[in-house]
């Protein structure tokens, strides 16, 4: 059937063969089938997060292909990216990868991802999506629902970063008509108030929405690092007495770091007092949504005007899923925008009007990334995945238990989630070799690709970091990279040819 050969260029110079249609449908079963045998073959052997090779070596590999010659065919080239990107990845399911917000993904999800990559639907029109909208918005009233908003809404985003910015730009649309001023005056003096603690995707967004460079005030955190109700009263007094309006307090339920959730009831209850947006940060925490243990960890977030979730963290689904939700639809609908060749607002008032979901989303054309929280829904079930999150969230307390009398290692803090903050500090150490061994302890496991752990800084110290985000790791696997976390310290400090291989480099 297939005119055109998969392995070889066509001679004809004319590659429609390779669009994905009824001619081509064996073609993509083929192709399909091959890269998913070499992906199986890769995940069964796999046997640490990554090759770790050097920089200049992948430079070399990446500059090496000829992006300008004619086609080798599809079979070629994916078997060559296979050699170049799946050979050389960093791979999240590894129970030795214990560095960002990464999580394994679930299966149906990724199969989900076939189906919606294949097919190629854009969520933006109606007329582009038909169920796909339907089913987008179906699990949007769902995480509404489960946060406990009453009517609420939201849309699907790229990610968390985009759906604080959302969250922001709404903010904003509220400060400024409830306000007399004009926004010439008005935006340099609007102030959102956060923890150091949240998400650079705060200020990031001040800034792209025109406010003030300084316009993001930190409030204080209590001993434990969440933010300081009393500090955030003082502050909002302070600022109601200079005059300087508070677009909104962004809370954190689950700071990137060290996974502490920010008292979101007695946010709630100052942001209340002072008529000010509240939105709540949870594109980490938002896994607890689904928990049977830990839910009330939430409690007052359905008192939020947005909300940010990443599915792509704690519900184990591949990158990109997110959603942004709002208790009150209005104040999404507030910065529609329409254009005459989309979703033209003559239509949008009638009554026959198209369910368009780009009303609502700063992106036009946009992935039914909603489709795999979807099939992950029926496959799994909720309550299977809320106790995929209790599993790394109780991991982690067994981790902390484990370095409790530890003489090497001292653990940071508490956690609310599933982050692990802690040092390599033996006795005797002064702190600012300390301070310089935790980045190079990083350092060294990740060149040696055997096991990934983050760094960071605390209150002013150097600091290593596990984010436990894969619910199949034991105990026993994150001892084991323990084991190289303190072998490589102790490493440095004895001065082997180990730690001139790490400083070197
Ligand atoms: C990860 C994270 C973000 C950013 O989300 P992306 O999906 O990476 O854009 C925002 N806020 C918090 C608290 C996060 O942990």
């Amino acid at each position: 059937m297939p005119a055109l050969s998969l392995t070889a260029p066509d001679p004809t110079g004319v590659r429609t063969g390779s669009l994905l249609g009824g001619r081509t449908a064996d073609d993509y079963r083929e192709l399909l089938h091959h890269v998913v045998d070499d992906l199986a073959e890769r995940f069964r052997t796999v046997s640490s997060p990554s090759v770790g090779p050097d920089r200049p070596l992948l430079d070399d590999l990446v500059g090496g292909v000829d992006l300008d010659g004619p086609g080798i065919g599809s079979r070629a080239a994916l078997d060559e990216a296979g050699e170049l990107y799946a050979q050389n990845a960093v791979w999240f399911h590894h129970p030795s990868y214990l560095a960002h917000l990464n999580c394994p993904v679930v299966l149906p999800a990724v199969a989900a991802e076939a189906m919606l990559g294949a097919i190629n639907t854009s969520v933006d029109t109606y007329d582009q999506s038909l169920v796909a909208t339907l089913m987008e918005r179906r699990l949007v009233r769902w995480t509404s629902e489960r946060i406990g908003f009453a009517g609420g809404d939201g849309v699907f985003t790229s990610g968390g970063t985009q759906s604080n910015l959302q969250a922001l730009l709404l903010a904003r649309h509220r400060a400024e008509h409830t306000s007399e001023e004009g926004r010439e005056t008005l935006l340099p003096r609007l102030r959102v108030l956060a923890t150091e603690a949240a998400h650079f995707s705060v200020s990031r967004s001040a800034e792209l929405l025109g406010l003030a460079p300084d316009a993001v005030r930190t409030v204080p955190v209590d001993a434990d690092g969440r933010m300081d109700p009393t500090a955030l009263r003082l502050l909002l007094a302070r600022l109601d007495a200079l005059g300087e309006p508070v677009m909104a307090v962004v809370a954190t339920a689950g700071t990137t770091d060290r996974g502490l959730i920010d008292p979101l009831d007695a946010i709630a209850d100052l942001a209340a007092e002072h008529g000010v947006w509240l939105h709540v940060d949870a594109a980490y925490g938002g896994g607890l949504l689904v928990s049977t243990t830990r839910r009330h960890l939430l409690d007052g977030i359905e008192r939020a005007d947005s909300v940010t979730v990443d599915f792509h963290k704690t519900y184990f689904q591949p990158v990109s899923s997110s959603a942004l939700l709002v208790r009150e639809p209005a104040d999404l609908a507030a910065v529609a925008h329409h254009a005459d060749y989309l979703n033209p607002a003559a239509e949008a008032a009638s009554a026959e009007a198209e369910p368009n979901q780009v009303d609502k989303s700063l992106q036009t054309t946009r992935r039914f990334d909603a489709l795999k929280l979807w099939i992950t829904l029926r496959a799994v079930g909720p309550e299977e995945l809320g106790g995929m999150v209790d599993r790394v969230c109780d991991l982690a307390t067994q981790v902390r238990g484990l370095l409790e009398d530890d003489p090497d290692l001292h653990v940071l803090g508490t956690t609310d989630l599933s982050t692990v903050v802690f040092r390599f500090h033996p006795a005797g150490l002064e702190d600012s070799r300390a301070d310089e061994l935790q980045p190079l302890i990083r350092r060294i496991l990740f060149q040696s690709g055997r096991a990934m752990v983050a760094r960071t800084t605390i209150e002013g110290t150097a600091h290593l970091k596990l984010t436990l985000l894969n619910p199949e790791a034991t105990l026993a696997d994150i001892a084991a990279v323990l084991d190289l976390v303190r072998a490589t310290g102790r490493g440095l400090l004895a001065g082997t040819r180990l730690a001139a291989a790490g400083e070197g480099r």
